[in-house]
């Protein structure tokens, strides 16, 4: 599966969004479609069956093989040429099930509390704290990361310490809720080891606890490629995906890309 496109800034984004109005703006829902077949980018079945959950299709179009929703099954189409040691920034989602067969070198992990240090197994899943992580300098050829990004309480540091990590040429391949808004801003930080509050709290699902409680930290913008540039990437983009074949339908999913 290929993008529909590149982009850098709002008008390249426009522009793609302009052009594939047939695909992006489906509503199976509101023919009373409840489930699609088509081509699973993730598992591979050919014939897969996707459950639609609801209209927020980004994230509900689930694939009954795999389990992966649609967001997960764009990233999963971006990361299958991807070789050598991959950090994933989750652990116990579908995605990441499905990748610790396909990418036997990776290294799989979640959040799991303040209360631990980077590298330790807690219940058989790897704590990283992407702020300050136990891996070596260069080590990694890419840092895969879906939707975690919000959820950090600085992500420029996240992004340094990518930076840090990757290999010379490695890439962190990210999504993140885009709101399209002009400048990236946050919504909270830590100031003296507290939650300070800047906007009205917001929270989204946590694969861990399997409550709505990760607080969002930061709102993204379209300075999102000027910041991985600052952080020292030599080139930063995103790439859009939709596909009726693939069962990516009703959405635009768009992965960012910043290359070191
Ligand atoms: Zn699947």
């Amino acid at each position: 599966m290929k993008p529909l496109g590149i982009y850098k800034d709002k008008s390249e984004f426009v522009k793609i969004v302009n052009e594939n109005q047939h695909v992006i703006s489906k509503s199976p829902l509101k023919k009373g479609v409840k489930e699609i077949t088509g081509n699973c980018s993730a598992c591979g079945d050919q014939k897969a069956k996707f459950k639609i959950l609801s209209d927020n299709y980004r994230e509900s179009i689930i694939c009954n093989s795999c389990d992966c929703n649609t967001r997960n099954r764009s990233v999963a189409a971006r990361i299958n040429k991807e070789e050598g040691k991959l950090l994933f920034l989750e652990a116990i989602t579908p995605l990441a099930r499905l990748m610790s067969y396909k990418k036997r070198d990776s290294i799989f992990c979640e959040y799991l509390g303040d209360n631990y240090k980077s590298g330790e197994i807690i219940g058989g899943i790897r704590h990283e704290n992407i702020l300050d992580s136990s891996l070596e300098d260069q080590s990694v050829n890419a840092v895969i990361s879906t939707d975690v990004f919000e959820h950090v309480a600085d992500f420029e540091t996240a992004i340094l310490e990518c930076f840090r990590i990757l290999k010379p040429n490695g890439k962190i391949i990210f999504t993140i809720p885009f709101r399209g808004e002009e400048e990236t801003s946050k919504r909270a930080d830590i100031k003296n080891g507290k939650i300070n509050y800047i906007k009205e709290a917001e929270y989204h699902g946590n694969p861990v606890s399997g409550a709505s409680d990760s607080l969002v930290f930061t709102d993204f913008g379209w300075d999102i490629f000027e910041i991985g540039k600052r952080c020292g990437f030599k080139n930063c983009y995103a790439e859009a995906y939709a596909g009726e074949d693939f069962a990516i339908i009703g959405t635009l999913v768009g992965i960012f890309i910043y290359e070191k």
